[in-house]
C-alpha cells in the first residue's frame, strides 16, 4: 500500500514573489487542506515568530494556516540553541530580532543596536568615542545568532568581530589574535546558508550566505596576522584559523527534521517517518531539492504550479 503522501513547501519563488501569490498557489492550497493532506510551509524567510507568519500566510492565500505549520529559518533554534544558551548573553544580528529571540526564550538576547548603545565607542560612526566600553569580564556574550540579514552590515560586522575576537568581551584583550593556540569560546549561528534570493529586481539579491563571507574573511585575515590591524591575506604570517559556525535552514539536517516533526504532528498518533511519504515543493535546487536528499524520506517534487517559476535563474 502506497504510505500516506505530505508536502513540505516553499514559499518565495514557489507559491508566492513577494507576497503575491503565483497563478495556482491559492487552489494547490486549498485542495491539500480539502483532502486533509499534512503539509508544513518551508522558508529561509526570517524576522517573525511562526504564528506572525502563519497569520500573514492565511491572507495571502486565504487559507487557514497555523504556526505549527511554518518553519522559518531561525525555527530550528527554538530546540537546540535555546536549551544551551537559554540564561546567557547573546548577540542577536537582524532588525526587530532581538524580541523574537528573546519568545523563544533565549532570556538574555541582545540585537546589535542595543548592544552597541552599551558600548558606545565601538562603531564610531554612529555614537560618541568618548563612551567607555562596558567591561563585560564576568558576563561574557556566549553566542551571535544572525537572524537576518544586518540592518547595517558595517556596524554588525564590527561588533561580531569584537566579541569573536575578544572571546565575548571587547573591552578585554583579542585573545584569539594574541595567542593563536587559543580556542574561539562564541559560537556563530547563521539561519540562512543562502547566497542571494530571487526578488522583483532582474537579478539576485544578496543574502545572509553573502555576508557571512563577509564575516569570515575579516575573522580569518584578522587571526592569520600577527600585526595590530587587519591585514590583507598575502601578509599572513600565522597558521590559519576559520570562523567556528553553526547554521541552519534549508537545506540543513536540522531544519529537514524540523519540518518533519510538524508534518508529524499533524498525523494519526503513533505514525513514524516510516509510515508516510513527504515531498519538498520549491523552486530552488540548492534549497528544495537538498533538503529533500538530508533525510530519506523527503523527496523533491515538481508541481504543476511551479512551472510558471523561472528556475533558470537558480542555475546560471
Ligand atoms: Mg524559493
Amino acid at each position: 500500500m502506497t504510505p500516506p503522501h505530505a508536502f513540505v513547501i516553499d514559499i518565495d519563488g514557489c507559491l508566492s514573489r513577494e507576497g503575491v501569490p503565483i497563478e495556482g498557489s491559492v487552489e494547490a492550497l486549498r485542495k491539500l487542506q480539502e483532502l486533509g493532506v499534512p503539509h508544513v510551509f518551508c522558508t529561509n524567510g526570517w524576522g517573525s515568530l511562526e504564528s506572525d507568519r502563519a497569520e500573514r500566510l492565511s491572507r495571502t492565500f486565504g487559507v487557514d494556516v497555523s504556526g505549527d505549520q511554518v518553519v522559518l529559518s531561525h525555527t530550528p533554534l527554538r530546540t537546540e540553541v535555546v536549551r544551551r544558551f537559554r540564561d546567557s548573553r547573546v548577540l542577536v544580528v537582524g532588525e526587530g530580532c532581538a524580541p523574537v529571540a528573546r519568545q523563544y526564550g533565549l532570556n538574555r538576547a541582545e540585537g546589535v543596536r542595543e548592544y552597541g548603545e552599551r558600548h558606545a565607542s565601538l562603531f564610531p560612526r554612529r555614537r560618541s568615542t568618548a563612551a567607555k566600553v562596558q567591561d563585560d569580564e564576568n558576563n561574557p556574550v556566549r553566542a551571535i545568532v544572525v537572524f537576518e540579514d544586518a540592518e547595517d552590515l558595517g556596524e554588525a560586522l564590527q561588533l561580531c568581530l569584537d566579541v569573536l575576537l575578544t572571546n565575548g568581551n571587547p573591552c578585554g584583550p583579542r585573545v584569539l589574535i594574541k595567542d593563536e593556540d587559543s580556542e574561539q569560546k562564541v559560537e556563530v549561528w547563521f539561519t540562512n546558508p543562502d547566497l542571494t534570493y530571487a526578488g522583483l529586481a532582474r537579478h539576485p539579491r544578496l543574502t545572509q550566505g553573502s555576508y557571512r563571507l563577509c564575516l569570515e574573511t575579516l575573522f580569518e585575515s584578522a587571526t592569520s596576522s600577527t600585526s595590530t590591524s587587519y591585514s590583507v591575506p598575502s601578509t599572513r604570517t600565522r597558521k590559519e584559523r576559520r570562523l567556528k559556525a553553526m547554521t541552519v535552514g534549508k537545506p540543513t539536517r536540522l531544519t529537514g527534521e524540523t519540518a518533519l516533526s510538524k508534518l508529524l504532528a499533524q498525523c494519526p498518533d503513533g505514525t513514524t517517518q516510516d509510515d508516510i511519504t513527504v515531498y519538498t515543493v520549491g523552486d530552488n535546487p540548492y534549497a528544495d531539492v537538498a533538503l529533500a536528499n538530508t533525510s530519506k524520506s523527503l523527496r523533491f517534487c515538481v508541481l504543476q504550479l511551479l512551472l510558471c517559476t523561472d528556475h533558470t535563474r537558480y542555475i546560471q
